[in-house]
């Protein structure tokens, strides 16, 4: 500080240019404020000052921090870039941080940035001008983190002008920019406030904020569609309300650039028609089914969180009190679960009690912060730290934390989380989903899920799937600007979303809708009779288990073994790996709920996708290429010898098969086979039927050499899939690319069933394609006797393979092999007698 003026350190690298350079009139006329603009080199943004984060849209392409001396500083990264909604950028600290100078704030993708926005240019202004000057800048140079920017020097305080009197007026304006109130918008509202003697101001659902202030009105959040109110007291009152109602209707009616179209959105082939620019968004399918209904946008207003703190022991009562009935709540709601919504809840209780966390919370309030402050600090730590971490089911996660954090926020304000009124038929639209939030929708009215982010394997894509209300994720920020009550169709197995279809299509949609039910009834029916195809040629159909609960489901729903037993729920999220009879009691435990039926328990498939904690594997750049499946329990021989000893005592002798993954050599078959014989040997037990997955295009290709030394294959398509295609499956960007019908995974699989039949090997498949009814036939036809799927799929594979003939199955398969992609794959129709009645079950 020199005298009563603040330096601000440069909060980015690049060239630094005057503000009235950047190629936008918002912020080269200073509209939101004097400063500079930086032409970025490096993809971070950092603190130019010690502060408090004050503004920090979920888009997290700006960010505001108010300095000690009350000078409130935005950093602006690039221009437009509220349209990409958050891609490319990485918030790296929370709304409401306390943070030192020099601290990370954000990173952001800088190539991305350069081919999707409008520019790089980011202005670095001074928001709260009436209180604050510029007082030096250092431009046309290049600068670097931490060097010294410019300098800010307060001014006379606009703010301590007498309380306005007079008239007051009001307005209810219902915003149309499809972006909302952002930084663009929300300067020109504060520009034609500050035309007007009045004192106005704009609500949102009770939040109120300064008109003036375009920070205040950012912060707001106001999102197309949402009814705010402006407020003017004063002698121009009338002519205020009037006057910020038409710029905002004129601001609409001018319209604002159109978001870039993102990555994972896809025109289908007659939405070429200009009439509806949205007629259908592509994503990624999350959970199965069909849903024709009305758009319902759900949006979370942030819960407001009381600043001040009190006494220690008051805040740290109310802390702790509002745990506990966060706690009691999520036991309530447990207790009253089944499956993997049981499992989630419990994982979130697991989460309220942990020490660090809640360590954490208490070093705030010993610091001097209220309990909701606490709070916030303390798990956003944890939130932002997860969504830093690049991998997408870390940041799936994250919602899970940030669930909790909003749910604990909630009881301590005293808010309730806001009950939305669901219409029958409902198809929710929102930018993410809570669990928690899905949990708390009417699920007679929820007919299916369109999320603008998410992924599919997060705890909302399982929960819908377990619910039955099918979902497409990663749909892009497109989906937020359907207006409520739009008509849709919600295809969650293509990942397809239909806005306003026209009659044709709903008729379509309709009839789909009614066979998809019918049949599914039919199915169910019928889901305990044996399956064979039409021409006798028996097919098995077993259900893939990760947990005692799903085989009963699975039993219920008429499968006959489970195919794949994933053993890794029983090693992940805890310190130390279960122990022999911790094993025993649950493998034995799915084995009875089984009733005798085969069990195929796969030895730990540990790595990549399937974190360990307490396995040194080391930093790895490449992890799904690198320790992984067998090669895990081959380095730690012990762990695979405790497991198999606990899967050789399961009872009756026989039940449980040997499944070892992610094979990629013979070496590796006869290492684990070894340890198996003698493990067996020391037993006293028959050694165990053997199989090996084939998920590997090593292992495809070699199967005939493979198969002399197992009983069986199973082949993993998720893996074979993201190996054959080298695409990582856990990339929501290539969800959609990822598809087992591509044909050179189709010809790998069609290889392995010619190496198992020379010594006359079964093949059964066990990844997502084994659920994929279009996918039956190609696989049948292909040779695979054994398909093990999903437990919530069997009935309807079953119906559908009864149906089939041998001779049907080979040509589709034949014409399969021949195609060049998954989508001609995709497009097949069945040929042959019987093809009409089952067009509907692989259209
Ligand atoms: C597969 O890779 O297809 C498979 C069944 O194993 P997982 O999905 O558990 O990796
Ligand atoms: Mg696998």
């Amino acid at each position: 500080m020199t005298g009563d003026e603040l330096v601000l350190l440069a909060p980015m690298e690049g060239w630094v240019a005057p503000i009235s350079e950047t190629p936008d009139p918002v912020f080269a006329e200073k509209m939101l404020g004097d400063g500079v603009a930086i032409d970025p080199i490096v993809g971070e943004v950092r603190a130019p000052c010690v502060g408090e984060v004050i503004g920090f849209p979920s888009s997290a392409h700006a960010v505001t921090l108010r300095a000690r001396n009350g000078a409130e500083i935005l950093i602006h990264v690039g221009l437009e870039t509220v349209a990409l909604a958050g891609e490319g950028f990485q918030p790296r600290v929370r709304l409401g941080a306390r943070v030192a100078a020099g601290e990370l704030l954000l990173t952001f993708d800088l190539d991305h940035l350069a081919r999707r926005a409008k520019s790089l240019m980011s202005p670095v202004v001074i928001v709260n001008g009436a209180d604050f000057a510029l007082a030096s800048a250092s431009t046309g140079r290049v600068t670097r983190f931490g060097e010294p920017l410019m300098s800010v020097r307060a001014v006379g305080s606009a703010s301590e002008a007498a309380p306005a009197e007079g008239e007051v007026r009001r307005r209810g304006v219902r915003v149309g920019l499809a972006h909302g109130l952002h930084a663009r918008p929300a300067a020109l509202l504060a520009r034609e406030a500050g035309r007007f003697g009045s004192e106005i101001a704009v609500t949102l659902r009770g939040r109120r904020a300064n008109a003036r202030s375009a920070v205040s009105v950012m912060a707001l959040g106001v999102r197309l569609g949402d009814e705010i109110e402006i407020e003017a007291r004063g002698d121009d009152a009338a002519d205020a309300v009037e006057g910020l109602a038409a710029l905002l209707a004129k601001t609409e009616a001018s319209g604002e650039p159109p978001p870039p179209a993102p990555a994972t959105e896809a025109m289908s082939a007659s939405s070429a028609a200009p009439a509806s620019p949205l007629s259908t968004l592509g994503g990624v399918p999350a959970a199965p089914g069909l849903a024709i209904g009305a758009a319902v946008r759900l949006v979370e207003p942030d819960v407001i969180v009381r600043e001040s703190a009190g006494a220690l022991a008051e805040e740290e009562a109310e802390l702790s009190g509002a745990l506990r009935a966060t706690a009691a709540a999520l036991e309530q709601r447990r207790a009253a679960e089944r499956g993997q919504g049981r499992e989630i809840l419990e994982a979130h209780m697991t989460f309220l009690e942990d020490p660090d966390l809640i360590a954490a919370a208490r070093a705030e309030l010993a610091g001097g912060a209220s309990a909701g402050v606490a709070w916030r600090r303390a798990i956003g730590g944890y939130v932002a730290q997860l969504r830093g971490i690049a991998d997408p089911r870390m940041m799936e996660r994250a919602a899970d934390l940030a669930d909790l954090e909003r749910q604990v926020l909630l009881r301590l304000s005293g808010e309730t989380a806001s009950s939305v009124n669901l219409p029958d038929n409902a198809i929710v639209i929102a930018d993410d989903l809570l669990p928690s939030q899905l949990m708390d929708l009417d699920p007679t009215r929820v007919a299916g899920l369109a999320i603008s982010r998410g992924g599919p394997t997060s705890h909302v894509a399982i929960l819908a799937a377990a619910m039955g209300v099918p979902a497409v994720v990663a749909l892009g920020p497109r989906v937020l600007s359907i207006e409520d009550g739009a008509l849709l169709v919600l295809d969650g197995d293509e990942g397809r979303l239909q806005v306003a279809p026209n009659q044709t299509e709903i008729a379509a949609a309709q009839t789909r809708l009614a066979q998809r039910r019918a049949r599914l009834a039919d199915a169910k029916a019928s889901a305990r009779e044996p399956c064979r195809t039409a021409d006798g040629q028996r097919i098995e159909v077993f259900a893939n288990l990760a947990s005692v609960p799903e085989a009963a489901a699975a039993m219920e729903n008429g499968a006959e073994g489970c195919g794949l037993l994933r053993t890794e729920f029983l090693f992940m999220d805890r310190d130390i790996a279960p122990g022999e009879a911790e094993q025993l009691a649950a493998y034995q435990a799915i084995a009875d709920a089984l009733d005798g039926h085969p069990l195929v328990i796969r030895t730990l498939d540990a790595g990549a996708d399937k974190p360990v904690g307490y396995l040194p594997l080391g930093t790895e750049a490449n992890p799904a290429l690198g320790v992984r499946g067998i090669r895990v329990s081959l380095a730690w021989p012990e762990l695979l010898r405790t497991q198999v000893r606990a899967i050789l005592r399961v009872g009756p002798a026989g039940q449980a098969r040997v499944l070892l993954p992610m094979i990629a050599s013979l070496a590796e078959i006869r290492a684990a086979r070894a340890i198996i014989a003698e493990v067996a040997a020391d037993l006293g037990a028959a050694a165990p039927q053997l199989g090996a997955m084939i998920e590997t295009p090593a292992a495809a290709v070699t199967a005939d050499l493979l198969a002399a030394e197992v009983d069986f294959f199973s082949i993993g398509t998720n893996d074979l899939s993201q190996y054959a295609l080298a695409m990582d499956r856990t990339e929501p960007q290539l969800a959609a690319q990822v598809d087992g019908l591509h044909p050179a995974v189709l010809r790998l699989i069609a290889e392995t069933v010619r190496g198992a039949s020379q010594l006359g090997r079964p093949v059964a498949a066990c990844g997502a394609l084994a659920s994929d009814l279009a996918a039956a036939p190609i696989l049948i036809g292909l040779g695979v006797t054994e398909l093990s799927g999903a437990p919530g799929a069997v009935p309807e594979l079953k119906q559908l393979i009864r149906g089939l003939s041998r001779a049907q199955c080979r040509e589709i398969a034949d014409r399969a092999l021949a195609q060049t992609s998954a989508a001609e794959v995709r497009g097949l129709k069945l040929g042959g007698a019987g093809a009409r009645a089952r067009a509907g079950a692989l259209s």
